[in-house]
């Protein structure tokens, strides 16, 4: 199929996706097996300098209880996580700038000697920073480009453009990291035409990985009256993502389980073969509130046993 955004409009749109689903499926199989790989997600700090509208972090939500964690608990945390078995870890962070490129780049070598991957997910930052942590260690870096319509992106971000969001993923392909990127579906003023292009842009960018979640509304956000979006599209989507970039890592992402368990489940059969395990310390994880979610408390070694266990009942084998 010559994907272009026409095709991939029309493709949304039909109403029965079973076709779809299966193709999805058949080429997730041949290109990543039945494996799941599970990885461990470090939330260290909710500070944030920007203000995108959707996000609970956003540096006008008064109402969040910000944290952040010491630079040793973050280490402690990660080499506690490789024990109990992760290969890699993802440490997430609003745009902090207490946390100075120094400061991250210490992190990843104290974690680095435990033969984890490390994955950053800390925002915009220039191309010398992004070097300095790929010298560091760092393997991979998410960031995702949230909305492929410039206005859309520009209303949402009154900070921000979408042009140095993708200036920064090219730089960090260029710089030899595996890149994360991807979108939210259902943002206010969101139509199917930008869903086509937001996975036309995932492959122009040439994302290793890429995260596609429904957008979920925060109350203590500008947006936080808007209808949460659609569990069925965001399977669509990611289906879609899995026959443009045959070879990426999707995973299933955390707001689609937020938004309804089922489809969580149901979406690693549309394409889906990753799944991320929060690590972040029960004290400070319910302030990380992008977006509000009911979170129970667990340690890292019983998160991973139940995460494993929910992984073998579909069937599929988790690493
Ligand atoms: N600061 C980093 C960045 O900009 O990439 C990482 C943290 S940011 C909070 C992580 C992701 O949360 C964003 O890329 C966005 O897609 C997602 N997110 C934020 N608010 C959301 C919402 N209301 N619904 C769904 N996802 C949301």
């Amino acid at each position: 199929m010559n994907w272009t955004e026409e095709t991939l409009r029309s493709t949304l749109a039909q109403p029965d996706f079973t076709s779809v689903y299966e193709q999805a499926d058949v080429l997730r199989r041949e290109r990543k097996g039945e494996e799941i790989q599970i990885r461990a997600l470090l939330e260290f700090s909710n500070y944030c300098k920007r203000q995108c509208r959707y996000c609970g972090l956003n540096a006008k939500n008064a109402r969040l209880t910000r944290f952040r964690l010491e630079p040793a608990e973050i280490v402690e945390t990660a080499l506690a996580a490789a024990e109990t078995g992760y290969h890699t870890i993802v440490l997430q962070s609003g745009e902090d700038g207490w946390f100075t490129p120094e400061i991250i780049g210490e992190i990843v070598q104290a974690i680095k000697p435990s033969g984890m991957a490390v994955t950053l997910s800390c925002g915009e930052h220039p191309e010398e920073v992004y070097r300095y942590w790929k010298e560091c260690g760092a393997d991979r870096y998410l960031l995702k480009h949230e909305t492929a319509d410039p206005d859309l992106y520009r209303q949402l971000h009154p900070d921000a453009w979408l042009k140095d969001r993708v200036s920064c993923q090219k730089n960090l392909k260029r710089l030899g990291y595996e890149t994360g990127g991807g979108f939210m579906v259902g943002l206010p003023g969101q139509t199917l035409d930008t869903l086509a292009q937001d996975l036309l842009l995932l492959r122009e960018v040439g994302c290793d990985m890429a995260g596609i979640g429904p957008f979920l509304p925060n109350p203590d956000t500008s947006l936080g009256s808007y209808p949460h979006g659609s569990a069925e599209m965001t399977r669509r989507a990611v289906a879609l993502a899995r026959l443009l970039l045959p070879d990426a890592n999707l995973p299933a992402t955390t707001a689609l389980g937020v938004l309804e368990p089922e489809a969580k489940r149901s979406v690693f059969s549309c394409g889906a073969n990753v799944v991320m395990q929060k690590v972040t310390p029960n004290r400070v994880k319910r302030f990380y509130e992008i977006y509000p979610s009911e979170l129970k408390d667990s340690d890292i070694s019983s998160g991973r046993t139940q995460i494993e266990e929910e992984i073998r009942r579909l069937g599929r084998v988790p690493v």
